[in-house]
């Protein structure tokens, strides 16, 4: 397992004074910590361990308004820069001068989605990726803006993962957002119109803040959903190949909405990432007459123009095999990455 951080911006409406109430007092941990430490090289020759600091801060969390792992983990920083800097007393971290920085153990955090709970407190992150392991330790940090971010330090396998043999064939629809050559199918609920109420009445009454955040949440729901069905994709096959579809042409149609709402770009844009990580092969192919071409045998006696949005299902008349159309669909895709169309 390796570890890997992961930094997400804070909503600057939810930070309020509170993190930057907790930094000072993480500096006071921390500039305890110099004055001991110096008090012990003067009497005893030699630095206080992150133990012994631990020892003797154990009990004021509270008072600081602290989870008691944090004061824990600026005694191990503080130690560990020491030794590292080979110093034996730090720079004082001031209001003034140092960013802010709250240090946590996993433990000492509750992420849900887009927000962690610390110490009591709320605080709501834009989610600008999913977190799908386990936090073992983190910090919030202010950058020179006095923006406020969360890092969660998480633990990802190292490894390549042993190969499957298996090769997919993806066709993006509206219907049915992905549908695999073998009958998988993923699929959500369509988020926009979900919503839709919500955003009319909150633009009704003109008020930009809830409108704005009523997009945020469709676009973060979009993104976990996308990040949860390519992780899923990538994980189980060794060759994928998925249509060309693009949401331009159809945008202007009266299908706009599922469209825009069923973001296949971004969707193909995790899975060529998520595939490359994994060493996956990944290939775009064109798709046109993927969805009127018999799998089986080549013709293209399927359902053509209009109709085929309807027909769900259709028999070859010459082959006489019966298919589904996205799942007929998406054979093809896998045939015409091999073949060409
Ligand atoms: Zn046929």
């Amino acid at each position: 397992m390796k570890l890997t951080t992961l930094q997400y911006r804070i909503k600057d409406q939810t930070t309020g004074k509170r993190l930057v109430e907790m930094g000072y007092s993480c500096n006071y941990a921390w500039n305890y910590c110099n004055e001991v430490n110096q008090e012990s090289w003067k009497k005893f020759g030699k630095p206080l361990s992150a133990f012994d600091l631990h020892k003797l801060t154990s009990g004021c969390a509270k008072e600081l308004g602290l989870h008691s792992q944090t004061v824990q983990a600026v005694c191990e920083e503080y130690a560990k820069s020491c030794k590292q800097y080979k110093k034996r007393k730090l720079n004082w971290r001031s209001r003034k001068k140092s960013l802010g920085w709250i240090p946590f153990k996993g433990k000492g955090v509750k992420v849900e989605v887009d927000t962690v709970t610390y110490s009591g407190h709320r605080f709501k992150f834009w989610l600008s990726r999913s977190i799908d392991s386990k936090v073992r330790f983190g910090s919030f940090c202010q950058d020179s803006k006095g923006h406020w971010f969360v890092n969660f330090v998480i633990e990802q396998p190292e490894i390549i993962r042993e190969k499957t043999g298996k090769e997919v064939g993806i066709d993006l629809g509206l219907k049915t957002l992905a549908t695999l050559s073998d009958g998988i199918e993923f699929n959500r609920e369509n988020l926009i119109k979900k919503f839709e109420k919500q955003l009319a009445m909150a633009q009704q009454a003109r008020k930009k803040k809830r409108v704005t955040a009523i997009h945020a949440k469709i676009k973060n729901k979009r993104k976990d959903w996308n990040h949860k069905a390519t992780a899923a994709i990538v994980n189980e096959y060794d060759k994928i190949a998925v249509g060309n579809v693009s949401s331009s042409k159809l945008k202007k149609t009266r299908m706009a909405k599922s469209v825009s709402d069923a973001g296949w770009s971004d969707f193909k844009r995790m899975l060529a990432y998520k595939a490359i990580r994994l060493g996956v092969e990944m290939n775009e192919v064109n798709e046109s007459w993927s969805t009127v071409t018999c799998s089986s045998c080549g013709s293209r006696s399927g359902p053509h123009g209009l109709r085929h949005l309807i027909v769900r299902d259709w028999i070859c008349s010459d082959c006489g095999t019966s298919h589904l159309r996205d799942v007929n669909a998406a054979k093809n895709i896998l045939q015409f990455s091999v073949r060409g169309n």
